[in-house]
């Protein structure tokens, strides 16, 4: 059995480059960035006031104080989206709203609400500094600066940056096609009725919901029943897929034939590693394309998608982050396993009076889906540990975003 470690560093070494295609920003969200954005112009464009208030000289003013406040003679208004039409002279001031670009002449803009005005004159009551509430031109960003790098995903943040340049579409990687077939003689799709002695097949929804959610293009391919044929005719179907997943029939049972068709087919590059849930996972290439063989039950399933399908659909994909970053957390109780295994325990994270503490969801059976349901993140508890105690500190891989950074 390899580590786990030696399998995602195979894994990753099968990645294959994947083609890029134009993107409206609008439905760039999630997307990755295939080329850096380098920016068409200077935000913002001109130096303007960051406060509705007065563009002033600061000479004009220094002298001022609250108890004896200068006064200035106002000779236009300044509304965003409108250039100014006079320069400042001495004794002047441009009342000016906030984005306004400010007057030739001007270099302090004075807030509104430590003014006075009586008529055309304007009492400045607080002077404070030299250059105040201006932005500078090309403060955020100057033209021909590299603002979002090749391998970025796409997010809000970046669209605003996107849209605040003009750029009304940008290059992205194509999404990786995911490629998902669910093993198994006992397992009836959800739109059929299901028998005694079956059961619904929940792998393959839940694979194309970790495929999408990844980034991925799921292509679920439905069930092959136990027998070399099916699964060779059901892989066929996934010709067009740039990653294919099979889950079920990769372990030691009379009917287990994914590692026979793959061995046949295709090359095996590993299988089993020193983990749980999970340990029989296979990996290898069919077509020439990756091909994973997850084990059946469905947290191993859906634990083992994390840890090594994951990242590789996200390196195909383009993206630079492409492994969930682990941190620390306090473990709120004790826990147990068994030697010689990485085990990815299922559990909570929670703030604890600013203390970022996890716990087990519970049974951590690999067959009770309920334990997923409950969990915010993996416990991941090192091979050589039988036994950690409350207390100590534990690393854990976030599974909802909202844990993510
Ligand atoms: P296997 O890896 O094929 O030996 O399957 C291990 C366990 O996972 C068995 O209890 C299967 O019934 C279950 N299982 C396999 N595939 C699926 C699936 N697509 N959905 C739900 N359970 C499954
Ligand atoms: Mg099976």
């Amino acid at each position: 059995m390899i580590t786990v470690e030696e399998a995602i560093e195979i894994v990753l070494s099968n990645s294959k480059i994947i083609d890029i295609e134009d993107c409206p920003i609008r439905d760039a969200l999630g997307r990755i960035l295939a080329s850096s954005i380098l920016s068409p112009h200077d935000q913002p464009p001109w130096d303007n006031s960051a406060m509705d208030g007065y563009a002033v000289r600061w000479e004009d003013i220094q002298a001022g104080s609250d108890h004896n406040p200068v006064t200035l003679r106002m000779i236009e208004v300044i509304p965003a989206g409108q250039a100014p039409r006079f320069p400042l002279n001495k004794g002047e001031c441009s009342k000016i709203m906030t984005g306004a670009r400010i007057p030739t002449g001007a270099d302090t803009v004075v807030p509104v609400e430590v003014t006075n005005q009586i008529g055309e004159k304007i009492l400045i009551l607080k002077t404070g500094s030299k250059n105040d509430h201006i932005r500078l031109k090309g403060e955020d960003v100057q033209k021909g600066e590299s603002v979002l790098k090749k391998g970025k995903k796409i997010r809000p943040s970046e669209i605003s940056m996107l849209a605040s340049l003009g750029v009304l579409r940008v290059p992205v990687f194509k999404k990786p096609i995911i490629a998902v077939l669910s093993t198994g003689n006992e397992l009836t799709e959800l739109n059929e009725k299901r028998s005694e002695n079956k059961i619904f097949n929940s792998n393959g929804y839940a694979l194309c919901a970790q495929a999408e959610e990844c980034g991925g293009f799921p292509l679920d391919l439905g069930i092959a029943q136990d027998s070399k044929d099916a699964l060779l005719k059901k892989l066929q179907e996934g010709k067009s897929a740039d990653i294919l997943v099979v889950s079920g029939g990769v372990s030691m049972g009379d009917f287990d034939y994914v590692r026979e068709v793959l061995g046949a087919y295709g090359k095996i590059k590993f299988w089993r590693t020193a983990m749980r849930p999970g340990s029989p996972v296979a990996f290898g290439e069919y077509n020439g394309k990756p091909f994973f063989g997850l084990p059946g039950n469905p947290v191993s399933c859906m634990v083992t998608f994390k840890l090594f399908v994951e990242p590789l659909v996200k390196k195909m994909g383009g993206a630079s982050l492409f492994r969930t970053e682990a941190f620390p957390a306090i473990l709120d109780q004790e826990i147990h396993k068994k030697k010689g295994l990485r085990s990815f325990l299922r559990g909570v994270l929670f703030n604890d009076r600013q203390e970022i503490k996890v716990k087990l969801t519970g049974e951590q059976g690999s067959h009770l889906i309920h334990s997923m349901v409950e969990a915010n993140c993996l416990i991941d508890v090192p091979e050589e540990l039988e036994r950690v105690e409350e207390g100590k500190k534990i690393m854990v891989i976030p599974l909802d975003s909202d844990f993510s950074h």
